[in-house]
């Protein structure tokens, strides 16, 4: 029995796509593709209907634009909280930590563009 050669080298990192600066690379050009990934993907979140579950979080009023009573009462809550303690790094630690995807998404794109 032969032995079996691997089928293809491993890929170099793709340069220039959102999958190469998931990767962690930072260069220009993941880092525009990342951008263009993300709007796209903002944009589809946001044409499309809201998910019951997440009216009335911050991710309803942000990722879905959803203007309903209960998302604008979660995003002047969310902000709320803000403004009383803005440089207070445990309570900015402690909505990291409750963040969902969804939002640590938001933030990860407003972080890059
Ligand atoms: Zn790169
Ligand atoms: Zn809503």
């Amino acid at each position: 029995m032969g032995r079996r050669k691997r089928g293809r080298p491993a890929n170099p990192n793709p340069h220039g796509t959102n999958s190469g600066y998931c990767r962690g690379c930072r260069c220009e050009p993941c880092k525009e593709a990342a951008r263009t990934y993300g709007i796209e993907y903002r944009n589809r979140l946001r044409n499309s209907p809201t998910p019951l579950r997440v009216h009335g979080t911050l991710d309803g009023y942000n990722t879905y634009g959803c203007r309903c009573d209960e998302c604008y009462e979660a995003m002047q809550a969310y902000n709320f909280e803000r403004s009383l303690s803005p440089r207070n790094i445990a309570a900015r630690w402690a909505l990291r930590a409750s963040e969902t995807p969804a939002e640590r998404f938001e933030r990860q794109l407003s972080e890059i563009l």
